[in-house]
């Protein structure tokens, strides 16, 4: 099986009926796409939903639910909050953290986010560490350096090529349309990578994922460079046929 990703997180987006219709088009189009892993991220009152919808598709094995965020903590006196735990309970097997709404909306630093990502792992989910720059850093030259500082920051004690999982997403591309040049999303994965080195044995088989404004039309040529080993995709993951055509133009690779 490829190490490939395609992960959808669908924000803030979607009600019980929505879990079902999707579900119902991921059905018929999954068996198109046996190269990659799928993983969609709804929000935390779909999770249990979208799960039971897979069920009974027959596709649970075949679509990996996520949560989009979770505490640090167990379970305490955190009104609002969701805990790893909880994702867990729900059937969830991975869980987003540090995406950059979160840490611009929520003013998440990195030491926050590790603390998150520890307890992903604490849990046994895989964390998804968001990483970016934003259009002021890159517009400053400080894009390597930030994302150094990030994922050095970031990252969990405990780290494993299988239990973790960085994306590499630009804050100005998030939801723009605008993406780095090619150049620039090899060179980002590139750093990223060497920085992982530092806390991630066998760092070659780390799955760095691309995000920002991924669509259909732009898939084939992102997910083929180099380092790139899947996708974080938004807006363009509501849509079952628009997420599975960015996951068909992936490239099988391990
Ligand atoms: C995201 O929010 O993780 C993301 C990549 O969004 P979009 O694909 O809409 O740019």
């Amino acid at each position: 099986m490829s190490k490939v990703l395609i992960a959808g997180n669908w924000k803030m987006n979607g009600l019980t009926s929505d879990a079902a219709r999707e579900a119902t088009a991921l059905a018929a189009g999954v068996a198109g796409v046996p190269h990659v892993h799928l993983m969609i991220a709804p929000p935390t009152s779909l999770i249990h939903p979208l799960r039971i919808n897979l069920f009974e598709r027959g596709i649970a094995d075949r679509v990996a639910i996520g949560g989009q965020d979770c505490h640090a903590n167990v379970n305490g006196a955190h009104t609002g909050d969701v805990s790893a735990e909880m994702i867990v309970d729900l059937g969830g097997s991975y869980v987003i953290v540090g995406h950059s709404e979160r840490r611009t909306d929520h003013g998440e630093g990195d030491a926050t986010v590790k603390a998150k990502a520890e307890a992903a792992l604490r849990a046994g989910l895989v964390a998804v560490v968001c990483v970016g720059e934003t259009e002021a850093e890159r517009r400053g030259g400080e894009t390597l350096d930030v994302l150094a500082r990030q994922v050095s920051g970031s990252l969990p004690d405990g780290a494993t090529v299988t239990n973790t999982v960085i994306a590499y997403e630009p804050v100005w591309a998030i939801g723009t349309g605008l993406t780095p040049s090619t150049d620039d999303i090899v060179e980002a994965h590139a750093g990223i990578r060497e920085t992982a080195a530092g806390q991630i044995d066998d760092v070659a088989n780390l799955r760095i994922l691309y995000g920002g404004s991924v669509k259909p039309g732009n898939a084939a040529e992102l997910l083929a460079l180099d380092g790139v080993d899947g996708a974080l995709v938004g807006g363009a993951s509501l849509k079952a046929a628009d997420f599975l055509a960015i996951a068909a133009a992936a490239p099988a690779r391990n």
